[in-house]
Formats: structure tokens, sequence, C-alpha cells
């Protein structure tokens, strides 16, 4: 199997007033390309600091995270930004769209992002397509010229995938992806994670939900700083 992210001793607190938090206390993880793994873990254990930092969203204080065997804390500027825009999705619990923006500008905005301004005009009809492609996949056809605010939550989540997978990343990282939502809506987004892994792309999604957890490959549970079990 490869190896697609391997996290090394990753140690991270938080300074609070004279004391100091710790959260993680050497923590190491590893995930294999095609898997759906998923994080379990009491509120406040640390899994959504863990996240930002496999994602490169946050560094660790001491450790480091591995990307298809790079360092991903050697990168440049450039790299890191490339690393966050093109290999890797992220999923959040309050999903983030921009409600200024259409359902349609939003999920083509990573792909604007990646190509910069020079670029776009030359990508734009293609990276349109691809986006009305994704939101008709998640069954969003009728609601590409909606604004964010103008959706249910499900909806709203399912305009995030697509988002997170118009650059086709390596691994998709999901916060709660059903944290905000009923649990019929949130069984919707959970099997369509299980279909996309189904086809092939790595998750690693955080769940304070046990019963969420049951459509991963595999369940880890975050504790006392650590993957246990
Ligand atoms: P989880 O996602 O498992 O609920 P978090 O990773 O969000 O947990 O937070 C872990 C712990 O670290 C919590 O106790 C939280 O209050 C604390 N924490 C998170 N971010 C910060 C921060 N920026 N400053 C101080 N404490 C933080
Ligand atoms: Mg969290």
């Amino acid at each position: 199997m490869t190896e697609i992210l391997h996290a090394r001793d990753l140690h991270k607190s938080y300074k609070m007033g004279k004391s100091r938090l710790e959260v993680l206390k050497g923590l190491e993880l590893c995930v294999n390309a095609g898997e759906f793994v998923a994080i379990t873990g009491a509120s406040g254990s640390g899994k959504s600091t863990l996240l930002h930092i496999l994602g490169g969203l946050d560094t660790p204080d001491a450790g480091y995270v591995e990307f298809d065997g790079r360092r991903i804390d050697k990168f440049g500027a450039g790299q890191l930004n490339r690393f966050r825009n093109k290999m890797v999705g992220f999923v959040f619990q309050f999903y983030h769209l921009l409600d200024e923006l259409n359902v349609l500008d939003n999920v083509v905005l990573p792909t604007m992002a990646s190509v910069g301004s020079l670029g776009w005009p030359a990508r734009r009809k293609k990276a349109r397509k691809r986006a009305v492609e994704l939101l008709e996949q998640f069954g969003l056809g009728e609601r590409i010229k909606h604004k964010p605010y103008q959706l249910s939550g499900g909806e709203r989540q399912r305009a995030a995938i697509a988002r997170s997978l118009m650059n086709e990343p390596r691994l998709l990282f999901a916060d709660e992806p059903t944290g905000n939502l009923d649990s019929e809506t949130g069984n919707g987004i959970l099997e369509i994670l299980g279909s996309l892994n189904h086809s092939g792309q790595s998750i690693v999604m955080v769940t304070h939900d046990e019963r969420m957890a049951e459509r991963a490959g595999r369940v880890i549970c975050l504790a006392d700083g650590r993957i246990v079990g």
C-alpha cells in the first residue's frame, strides 16, 4: 500500500495565561492512499488542531508531517500554497462558503486562486464546466446561481464538498462535516463521502460522533494527545 500521509511525533500546545495546554503529545499517524480514516475523540481533544496541522493550515511545535514522503515543514511559501490549494481539500462543519458569491463561483474559487488572474481567462471555461459537473453530481444542478444563504445546511455542505474537489486533491480532510446537520441530512453527506472513497478518494474525517465513523474503513480515537486504538 502506498503511504500518502505520515505524522511523526507531533506536539502542539497553547499558552493559556501562565499555564500551557498540551493538546498533542507525540502523536503518530499514517494514512495510506485510498483509505477512509475516521478520527473520533471528545470535544476539545484536539481533533481540529490535528487536522489543521495535517493539512498545512497550522504548524506543530515539534514533530512533522510527511506528504507523499516529503516533509511539509520544509516547503517554501510557494510550495506550501500549492500543497494547500492542490494536494489537499478541506470540508468544515460550518461550510465556510462566501455569501457574496453564488454557489458556482464559490466552487470555482480554488481553481481561480491556483491559476492566478493571468492564467484565469484561458482556464475559466474548463473550470466552470468541472464545477457544474461536480454540483450536478451532488444534486445541486438547479442551485448553481443561488447564494449560500439561500441553501439548506445539507445543500451548503454538498457545495462545500464540490469546492473541496475542484483541484482534485490527493487527500480530503473533513472536520465534523455532519456536525451542524440533522441525522438524515448528515447521513446523506456521509454517503457522498463513502462513494467518493469508493471511487478512490483518500479521506481523513474528524467526528465526535462514533456512529458517524462507522462508514469509514478505519476508526481511530484521539485521546490524551495521542492516537489510541
Ligand atoms: P476538538 O476539535 O477535538 O474539539 P480543538 O483541536 O479545537 O479540539 O481544541 C483542542 C483544545 O485546544 C481545546 O481545549 C481548545 O480550547 C484548545 N485550543 C484550540 N485552539 C486554541 C487556540 N488558538 N488558543 C488556545 N487554545 C486553543
Ligand atoms: Mg473541532
